[in-house]
């Protein structure tokens, strides 16, 4: 597996304090030979392992986590960026139908991801009619009808004899008759890119002006996919692409060229020939499937956790050293938040993690939750300023109202907060116990 290789690349800097122009070359060396073995193109990873050398040799050293975890979170968070960041759904326009034209080389897999997107549309509760404008396979259009019949949508032809415009543009017309939401149209591929095809396919999208056009790319193809996927976006223009075969062993190389070349998403990838094996395109699969390996996925988390947790590190730092205001206590909430639930927090607490009850927890969550109203309430002098507060209760009475509490608890949220503080301060080194948490507001 492609584990293996980055391990290597991984050694140069593992032990390392800090990642540099010097021990990251090896690392690189290992992600450019690790792309180019799942087929990515020559020129995509160029790009691609430029990018990484700039973003890791600018990466700011985080504390706590190794230089090969911030290097492969870099890696694996540059192949989500050129895949994506997030799945794009098939568009529909109101009023229908919408008009998803189909289009790639022959055995790509244009007419059984055809009907696997009707049966994808279909359990949205969306109606679809398919298109059959390839005529110069007689089987081609029987094949359509039949996958059809199988997924119980209608199939619009005219025959071998008809004239592949005709056929969708009157395809089209049934449509709108029909009500039917979205017409699929399929079309012939050839073995190779060439003219005749092109120029039928052209005429089609002039005819029908559809609001989609999905580019169905052969997953094995590799290499290959940046050169197809670059004719077919300065010829026809494509909006959208579905990567078939992908229960193949390929590893998903030509995903990185898709979008890197035409900037349109990958939509969908075909997953096997049956009509239920279509699936939404995520990036972050596909980057975790090109990396190679499960357990890339639990470094990036580990990496990702240990970013958090140096946050919060600093914020304690403050604690210690009496600067703590209202506001590094809303920053403090807010990133426990971030990290899922304060559950989650106390645990990556040295000793903390098993001291708490579950109803202590939730209480203090709750509470969590009270006091970020409050706070919210406070203007900027205030929060900076806690005593600001003692001395003055219509500054109190103001931020009760605008929180929707009581003056009372609003009393209590600054007295508690100063006990808490003086209570850290001495505290001093020895325990990091979080605020707030054991006695509440
Ligand atoms: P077209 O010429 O582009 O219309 O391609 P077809 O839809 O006729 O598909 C060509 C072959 O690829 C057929 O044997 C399909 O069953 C097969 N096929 C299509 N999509 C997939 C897929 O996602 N996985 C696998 N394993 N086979 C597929
Ligand atoms: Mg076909």
């Amino acid at each position: 597996a492609l584990s293996e290789r980055f391990e290597s690349a991984w050694k140069s800097l593992r032990g390392q304090n800090k990642i540099s122009a010097a021990n990251v070359q090896e690392a690189l060396r290992e992600v450019r030979r690790a792309l180019l073995e799942a087929d990515a193109n020559l020129q995509v990873v160029k790009d691609f392992v430029a990018e990484v050398s700039e973003k890791a040799q600018g990466a700011e050293v985080v504390s706590g986590v190794s230089p090969d975890q911030q290097f492969i979170k870099i890696v694996y968070d540059e192949l989500v960026s050129v895949m994506g960041e997030t799945n794009v759904p098939l568009k529909q326009v109101v009023p229908g139908p919408t008009v998803v034209l189909m289009a790639g080389l022959q055995g790509t897999g244009k007419t059984t991801a055809t009907a696997k997107l009707a049966l994808h549309l279909r359990k949205q509760e969306r109606t679809a009619l398919l298109v059959a404008t390839d005529v110069y396979r007689p089987a081609a259009i029987d094949q359509l009808i039949t996958l059809g019949k199988q997924i119980d949508v209608p199939v619009f032809d005219l025959g071998t004899d008809a004239n592949p415009v005709e056929i969708a543009l009157q395809g089209l017309e049934q449509a709108r008759a029909d009500g039917v939401d979205t017409v699929i149209i399929d079309t012939a591929g050839r073995l190779q890119i060439d003219q005749a095809m092109m120029g039928e396919l052209a005429q089609i999208k002039d005819a029908v002006q559809p609001h989609e056009v999905l580019l169905v790319v052969d997953a094995m193809t590799g290499q290959e996919a940046a050169n197809l996927t670059q004719t077919f976006h300065e010829q026809i223009g494509i909006t959208g692409a579905i990567l078939t075969k992908m229960d193949g062993d390929s590893r998903g190389g030509a995903a990185l060229s898709v979008r890197q070349i035409s900037g349109q998403p990958i939509k969908f990838i075909g997953v096997g020939e049956k009509v239920e094996a279509l699936q939404p395109f995520y990036p972050e699969r596909m980057a975790s499937r090109i990396l190679g390996m499960g357990d890339v996925l639990t470094l990036v988390e580990k990496a990702q956790e240990e970013v958090d947790l140096a946050d919060a590190e600093k914020l304690q730092e403050k604690i210690l050293s009496a600067k703590f205001d209202f506001n590094d206590f809303l920053k403090q909430t807010r990133l426990m938040k971030n990290m899922g639930s304060l559950a989650g927090i106390m645990k990556l607490i040295p000793g903390m993690g098993n001291k708490l009850s579950s109803d202590q927890l939730q209480q203090g969550e709750q509470q969590l939750k009270r006091c970020e109203a409050m706070i919210s309430s406070m203007t900027l002098q205030e929060r900076q300023n806690p005593e600001l507060l003692s001395g003055s209760p219509s500054r109190r009475r103001r931020i009760a109202r605008g929180a929707g509490y009581g003056e009372k608890d609003v009393g209590k949220l600054v007295s508690d907060f100063q006990r808490m503080r003086t209570m850290m301060q001495q505290m001093g080194q020895g325990n990091m116990g979080m605020p707030g948490m054991g006695g509440g507001f």
